[in-house]
């Protein structure tokens, strides 16, 4: 195609004809500058196209829409208002009368004669047995009006010519206001003319073929211009397979890439590591637990960084898949990281793996906020000299400034908000990365693992320990919150602990829940006498200590804790919870929260209260997260239900992408990786397998996409993943 005729593509709009300055700068409000941005500018929905009848030919009594031009206007006093009398002209001669009693002043204006109208109406008969239409809906049209549109009155008309070969459905495209769908469709109209054949398409002719791909023009024309439903999704499916393809390919260009130019180092495994673990807990290891262990093995064996997502759910036992990676590197001379998303978190792994490992000379260092310059100081230089083989801490610290000896291994716990991750650059001591595991009790759904984190290997911790309950979940209804506390203190005297979780620290002036205003609530009530605790994530780390450690200790029966509970703590004793303003959360979030109890002999129960919260209105403090807002919820008494009556992770995780989408619940909006143009990951997930599929095989035939017939294709994936992704030059 030679340069100057593509050029128009790229020409600004105002270049169309018929598109003025003002509608220039209503396009550019819709992100349309130049002509080709119209032409993948698509429509929201189409409507079918309604018949329309000549005025001859309507009949009474069914609504119908018919055309004609203005032959005359009166309006003359009438009872207590004065009627308007209307009658319009088709291009054959015949006529009709329509008839408005009361017509408001602003109307009068746009009935002059000679202009056209599409009218739409109920004909009755009239005194003569004349077919008259009262109070139709007019549309008019000016001179060169010949798309159908879609007026202010939601109007859909035919072209005054009805042609022959008659498309059924017409666009209806977002707009700004200003610009009305007639005025779009007209510019549209011009657009398609000419330009469509003007695009390169990225894929092979014999690509096309094999994978039910239209053309682009092609594409183009029928996606804005379909007959049917079935032509506008074939028009659809093309360019949502090209952004899924896009995606796929440079993931699997990036997986390539690493593979070649990452090193790991070969960390041999210790055939004995599952006995060896097995000698250091009460208990069986589930057969979950051994498949994961032997697939994060296997990985850590290879030359190349391991990338894994653990996923399992809460309860299910990651902690000691963890340890068990971890003492395999150990074993094999390597330092191991292990990292979670609060201190809290980060002191408990720290004392389990303490515990764990007592009668083992390995030696495991915390690594946490408030610790003394000395400590910090003597702990740095133990990690550097290579005496400490186990590193805790939170993802903050340890990311800093730590020199490591020899790290091969880094775990990171409870990670639910991560994309296809820059890699924390670790001063690892050795010219090799380390390998990664990633461990996470969100439930991913699966289309978005394949799309968002689709450079991770995925192992799943299906099975939970025997023994373990169900935790038995109530809404509670301001009605029976009485009656509800009244149990909870029963089992609170019987020996239980539980948890009051709140949204609040301070008081807000959204009217939730605060943990002061709930603690001084209940310890004058329902729960007098109880040794309550207070925990959020604005104390001071070794204040929060003393409280976890009473908690443990069951010095303190109840504790009043804003979500920092929600991940990885892990209290046997503990079986009940109570949520307050419980629909303030994400179903997700909700089922993390429930996962604090029940983990031990017995069952947890955990009642969600109603009341008192307005989502919309909300503004973000620490504990509720801010995503669990932006969207409005449906109903929240059925929301809870929802959540009480299921204990599947996968479900609920299923459910709050449904409601949230999954940018927000994966933290995934910043880097744009799930910005789709027109593809949608939840609806289109049967394409997205296969573009997966395809970009595999394309990267495996042709890695680096080097080859001629892939060069558009390559191109593409630079353009739009080159940077997010940090590709380099491919190839
Ligand atoms: P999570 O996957 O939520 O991080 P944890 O690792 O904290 O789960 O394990 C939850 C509880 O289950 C812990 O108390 C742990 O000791 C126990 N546990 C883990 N694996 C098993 C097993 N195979 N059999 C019995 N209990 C187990
Ligand atoms: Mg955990």
């Amino acid at each position: 195609m030679n340069n100057d005729t593509r050029s128009a593509l790229f020409a600004p709009v105002r270049s169309l004809p018929g598109v003025n300055s003002r509608q220039e700068e209503l396009l550019c409000r819709l992100g349309i500058l130049r002509s080709s941005d119209l032409l993948f500018f698509f429509p929201r929905d189409y409507r079918p196209r309604p018949r329309w009848t000549r005025i001859a030919d309507l009949v009474p009594d069914a609504e119908q829409v018919t055309y004609g031009r203005l032959a005359d206007f009166r309006t003359s006093p009438y009872s207590r208002g004065r009627v308007a009398n209307g009658i319009f002209e088709d291009d054959r001669g015949d006529r009709l009368q329509t008839v408005w009693f009361n017509m408001p002043g602003w109307m009068y204006n746009q009935f002059q004669l000679d202009r056209r109208a599409l009218i739409t109406g109920k004909p009755a008969k009239n005194k003569r047995g004349k077919l008259q239409i009262s109070h139709p809906n007019l549309v008019w049209l000016d001179d060169d009006d010949d798309l159908p549109f879609d007026s202010e009155s939601g109007v859909a008309a035919p072209p005054i010519e009805q042609p022959a070969e008659e498309k059924t459905l017409y666009p209806v495209y977002p707009l700004t206001e200003g610009l009305k769908q007639y005025q779009l469709h007209r510019i549209m109209k011009e657009a398609l003319k000419t330009l469509p054949d003007l695009l390169d398409d990225v894929f092979p002719e014999d690509y096309r073929a094999a994978h039910d791909l239209l053309p682009i023009a092609e594409a183009v024309r029928l996606i804005h211009l379909p007959k049917n439903e079935e032509e506008a999704n074939h028009a659809r499916r093309r360019f949502i397979y090209q952004e899924f393809l896009l995606l796929q390919l440079a993931l699997a260009v990036r997986r390539q890439q690493h593979e070649i130019s990452l090193k790991a180092p070969m960390i041999r495994s210790a055939d004995d590591i599952e006995l060896r673990v097995r000698r250091l807990v009460p208990y069986e290891l589930t057969g979950a637990q051994k498949r994961v262990i032997r697939e994060i093995g296997g990985d850590m064996s290879r030359p190349v960084p391991m990338n894994r997502l653990l996923q399992g759910d809460v309860g299910s036992g990651k902690t000691i898949v963890a340890a068990a990676a971890i003492l395999q590197a150990v074993a094999d001379g390597y330092q191991a990281v292990m990292m979670a998303p609060t201190e809290i978190l980060a002191r408990q792994h720290f004392s389990f793996l303490t515990r764990l490992l007592e009668n083992t000379p390995i030696r495991i260092v915390p690594l946490l906020g408030g610790q003394k310059p000395k400590t910090r100081a003597e702990i740095l230089r133990d990690i550097e000299c290579g005496s400490a083989s186990i590193i805790v801490g939170t993802q903050a610290i340890i990311c800093a400034d730590v020199r490591f000896r020899k790290l091969g291994l880094v775990v990171i716990d409870e990670q639910h908000k991560f994309g296809v991750r820059q890699r924390a650059r670790l001063k690892t001591g050795t010219d090799a990365d380390p390998h990664y595991l990633v461990m996470t009790a969100t439930p991913i759904p699966r289309s978005v693992t394949m799309t968002i984190f689709g450079d991770l290997d995925i192992s799943l911790l299906d099975e939970l320990p025997p023994g373990r309950r169900k935790v038995r979940t109530g809404v509670i209804t301001p009605e029976k919150r009485a009656g509800w506390w009244a149990f909870f203190r029963r089992e609170i005297d019987k020996g239980r602990q539980g948890y009051v979780v709140v949204p609040r620290v301070d008081e807000t002036d959204d009217g939730l829940k605060n943990v002061q205003s709930v603690y001084d609530e209940l310890s004058a009530g329902p729960l007098k006498d109880v040794s309550l605790g207070i925990i959020h994530g604005r104390m001071a780390p070794e204040e929060k200590d003393r409280i976890m450690a009473d908690f443990r200790n069951r010095v303190i029966k109840v504790l009043i804790a804003t979500s920092v509970i929600e991940v990885g703590i892990d209290i046997p004793n503990a079986t009940l919870m109570s949520i307050e303003n419980a629909n303030m959360f994400g179903l997700a979030q909700l089922h993390q929260l429930r996962g604090r109890i029940g983990r031990g002999k017995q069952a947890g129960v955990c009642g969600v209260l109603l009341g008192g919260e307005e989502p919309e209105e909300a503004a973000g403090t620490e504990s509720a997260r801010p995503d669990a807002r932006t969207r409005p919820r449906n109903d929240p008494k059925q929301r809870l239900e929802t959540f009480a009556g299921s204990n599947d992770g996968f479900f609920l995780a299923e459910k709050d992408f449904e409601m949230r989408g999954p940018g927000e619940l994966f933290g995934t909006e910043q880097h744009g990786l799930c910005k789709f143009h027109i593809a949608d990951i939840l609806r289109d997930r049967a394409i997205l397998e296969e573009a997966r599929r395809d970009a595999a095989e394309l990267v495996r035939s042709d890695p680096g996409l080097a080859s001629p017939p892939h060069h558009l294709l390559r191109k593409q994936v630079l353009h739009r993943y080159g940077q997010v992704l940090n590709l380099g030059d491919v190839g």
